[in-house]
């Protein structure tokens, strides 16, 4: 009996050929740095952590007013495991301080901050010796965002400028902190070369 052979050719209808080209598809051409900063950008997800009265007004970003989702960052975590940006609302009192190094050291890199309000961005009102006169003492910050409270919006608007923050980042610099923590560091100057 005849053995009967198929040939069974398979193509993923989304990838483009030539011959899709040539009748006049559509391609888009871009470099691995602008495709993950775009991806990193637009996917931002925010430590749940509130200090004080500014926390309110963070609350009422992912409410259906002002809806965060729009920009990407309404996935509000609870543990700095699943987080990349930490949005420090309201006054950090000295007490608080290790406790916000901790949790911002346990956030994965790259990893981001946003100070909102004048109390977390110099103390605001209370230049007294409990509260941290600017959390920067304590963490590096990305984006100050003014007001007290700032406004909700005004809050988006602080992920809005740490998104363009982030798509002026070169992935290259990202892949070196993951690098950083598997590799000894003659195998870092090698991956650099
Ligand atoms: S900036 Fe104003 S609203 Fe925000 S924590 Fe300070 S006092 Fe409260």
């Amino acid at each position: 009996m005849p053995k009967r052979i198929e040939t069974v050719v398979l193509h993923d209808s989304s990838t483009p050929v030539l011959g899709d080209i040539q009748k006049g598809g559509s391609v888009v051409l871009t470099t691995v740095d602008t495709l993950l900063s775009q991806a990193r950008a637009h996917a931002l997800w925010p430590l749940t952590f509130g200090l004080a009265c500014c926390a309110i007004e963070m609350m009422c970003t992912v409410a259906s007013r002002f809806d965060l989702a729009r920009f990407g960052s309404e996935a509000f975590r609870a543990t700095p495991r699943q987080a990349d940006v930490m949005i420090i609302a309201g006054r950090l009192s000295k007490k608080m301080a290790p406790v916000l190094r901790q949790i911002y050291d346990q956030m994965p890199e790259p990893k981001w901050v946003i100070s909102m309000g004048a109390c977390a961005s110099s103390g605001g009102v209370y230049n007294n010796y409990a509260i941290v006169q600017g959390a920067d003492q304590v963490v590096p910050v990305d984006v100050y965002v003014p007001g007290c409270p700032p406004s909700p919006d005004a809050l988006i608007y602080g992920v809005m400028k740490l998104q363009e923050k982030i798509k002026k980042t070169r992935a290259k610099s990202f892949s070196e902190l993951r690098i950083a923590e598997s590799l000894n560091p003659r195998q870092m100057e090698e991956v650099r070369s």
